[in-house]
């Protein structure tokens, strides 16, 4: 069974609460910030719903039939439905499975649960197959739909589920919790702003070599402004942490800098571990630029929802940043 995160300790009191009266409703909504648990959060619920022997409190026993086949992934009675592998989009003939699904009876105690995740994943045919779903619920199941941007949902689907929103934790419960699970030369503080406040994300970023591979990344960047390093040698390191986490990073430390150049070297920053090398960049470059480049960054955000070519966007980004330098 996955631990319960102290950070959600109150929600899972509340639906454990509503449980019990068999109150639930036959579809919930788990919204919130990427890397806080929410996916934990439903396996957990799963678990304790489908278990033939639960605890006083919910909780799921661990130790019966149920609780077997849980932990060995093979419950029939619960169903995970995501994008297919390599794949970022989850299509109809996934959906309309999981509809199957339900259409059968229930093998254990009488529940049924699908775990949607993440839910913004599901093409449009897919979301309206979804719908169909919602529309005729099963007594007995329960669907979760996982996700961090509900506003890529089908308003339909959103008012069809109950939302259980997930806040991000207090940074002082996120760094004890964080540095329970850190070595103790990790800087847990820098790791969870990277990480936006969020302590999963942190720490997958963590095993990930987040920190030092953006020192380096920073490093360079920083080169292609005097004239040091190559855009598209800098854009191929780029390249495995992905558009959405690069256009992340680039846009704090822009906003960084254009803080440093309002407020002076005394600003409060986000990056405080690359406080030098920002105010270095920051001598270099006038606002105007700084405001151009975030421009341009807020652009292939836009752009990044689309089928967009990740490595040309970095490269076309890296030769804009460049450029930057010569514009004052
Ligand atoms: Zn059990």
């Amino acid at each position: 069974m996955s631990d319960l995160l102290p950070w959600q300790a109150d929600t899972w009191a509340g639906l454990m609460a509503r449980a019990r009266d068999e109150r639930l409703p036959h579809a919930l909504l788990l919204t919130g910030a990427e890397g806080i648990g929410k996916r934990d959060f439903a396996t957990r619920l799963a678990e304790a719903l489908l278990c033939l022997r639960p605890r006083e409190d919910g909780d799921a026993c661990g130790e019966c039939q149920a609780c077997g086949l849980l932990a060995a992934g093979s419950h029939p009675d619960l169903r995970l439905v995501a994008p297919p592998e390599d794949k970022k989009v989850i299509p109809i003939d996934t959906i309309r499975a999981a509809g199957e699904f339900f259409a059968l009876t229930s093998q254990y105690n009488g529940r049924q649960v699908a775990i949607i995740h993440p839910a913004e994943a599901m093409n449009p045919a897919a979301a309206n197959a979804l719908l169909k779903t919602l529309e005729e619920p099963t007594p007995g199941a329960l669907l979760m739909l996982v996700c961090s941007q509900p506003s890529r949902l089908l308003p339909t689907i959103r008012s069809r589920c109950q939302r259980v929103a997930f806040a991000l934790p207090e940074p002082a419960q996120a760094l004890a919790w964080l540095r329970q699970r850190l070595p103790g030369d990790v800087d847990a503080e820098a790791l969870l702003a990277l990480a936006e406040g969020a302590p999963l994300a942190a720490l997958r970023l963590n095993e990930e070599g987040g920190l030092a591979a953006r020192q380096s990344l920073s490093r360079q960047w920083a080169g292609l402004l005097e004239g040091r390093e190559d855009p598209l040698a800098v854009a191929a390191q780029w390249k495995p942490w992905g558009l959405t986490r690069s256009l992340q990073w680039l846009n704090s430390w822009v906003t960084d800098l254009i803080r440093l150049k309002s407020a002076g070297p005394d600003a409060a920053i986000s990056n405080k571990d690359l406080g030098a090398q920002l105010q270095n960049i920051a001598q270099r470059l006038d606002l105007r630029a700084l405001y151009a480049f975030l421009d341009q960054l807020t652009e292939y955000g836009r752009l990044a929802a689309n089928n967009l070519n990740e490595q040309l966007a970095l490269e076309d980004l890296m030769i804009a940043w460049r450029r930057s330098a010569a514009r004052r």
